[in-house]
């Protein structure tokens, strides 16, 4: 996957996107990271990108030039290129959205900042705004990361066992079961006698359980939406009769 990152602040992205398996997938060649400094394409004496508002305000909106300059010079007409602007107005990203953008070989990413950038850029390249949650933040430069790493692991050969993301939490709709490893006690805390049997069947019906005792006692939301089985039904009926 190639992804082209549109940012003022440039530096911000150096320490996240080097390290740990992000980093290991660049070095591996999986993934491909440009992080384009939209300044570099300022026309103007000052290399200035932003302007006052019309119709007056406060704060600084970022300019159409340098902008659209950016775009051209990433965008090379293919049409499974998919351009992102992170904003608070966007649709909030999740998991199956994350899914989704894991399929698509090129993302141009653009991160505004100040009270954001001129609609016109966001009316001619932009095909998805996308937001990480209900508040505000100086930047897309942050919501970028999250985005990146949360897309990136889903693309086969990033993690190192494609199984790993099909487990966790969100992928089929319920949160994940807990997690031991050594000591078996610890301050005198035990780890389910189950998860030390290597009956690979119970310890599959355990987690199964635990699975859905989590999801029902963090985010009972997500069982309206969730394609649950007749048996896993059941357990969430015991489950609450046991009051968890
Ligand atoms: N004036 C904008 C508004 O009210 O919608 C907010 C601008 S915010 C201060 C500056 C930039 O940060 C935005 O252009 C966007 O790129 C980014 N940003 C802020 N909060 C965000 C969020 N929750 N999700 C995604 N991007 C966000």
């Amino acid at each position: 996957m190639l992804i082209d990152i549109l940012t003022l602040f440039p530096e911000m992205f150096d320490g996240v996107l080097g390290t740990s398996i992000i980093g290991r997938a660049r070095e591996n060649k999986i993934l491909d990271i440009n992080i384009i400094n939209i300044r570099d394409f300022a026309k103007n004496k000052h290399k200035q990108t932003d302007d006052y508002p019309y119709g007056g305000g406060p704060g600084m909106i970022m300019s159409p030039q340098p902008l659209f300059d950016a775009f051209y010079h990433v965008l090379d007409g293919a049409p499974e290129t998919r351009v992102v602007y992170f904003s608070p107005q966007g649709k909030t990203l999740r998991q199956d959205i994350a899914q989704e953008y894991a399929k698509i070989p090129h993302l141009v990413l653009l991160c505004g900042h100040y009270e954001g950038v001129d609609q016109r850029v966001i009316d001619r390249f932009v095909d998805e705004e996308i937001s990480i949650g209900d508040y505000i933040l100086t930047g897309g430069e942050l919501p970028a990361m999250v985005f990146i790493d949360c897309v990136c692991r889903l693309i086969p050969g990033v993690l190192g066992s494609s199984l790993s993301a099909e487990d966790e939490s969100f992928s089929k709709g319920l949160l994940e079961y807990p997690h031991y490893t050594r000591p078996q006690e610890y301050e005198g805390l035990k780890v389910p006698e189950v998860l030390l049997s290597g009956n690979h069947k119970e310890i599959e019906k355990w987690r199964k359980r635990e699975s859905l005792r989590n999801t029902l006692k963090k985010r009972p939301d997500l069982l309206i939406d969730a394609n649950l089985t007749l048996e896993e039904r059941k357990i969430i009926d015991e489950l609450k009769s046991s009051k968890i």
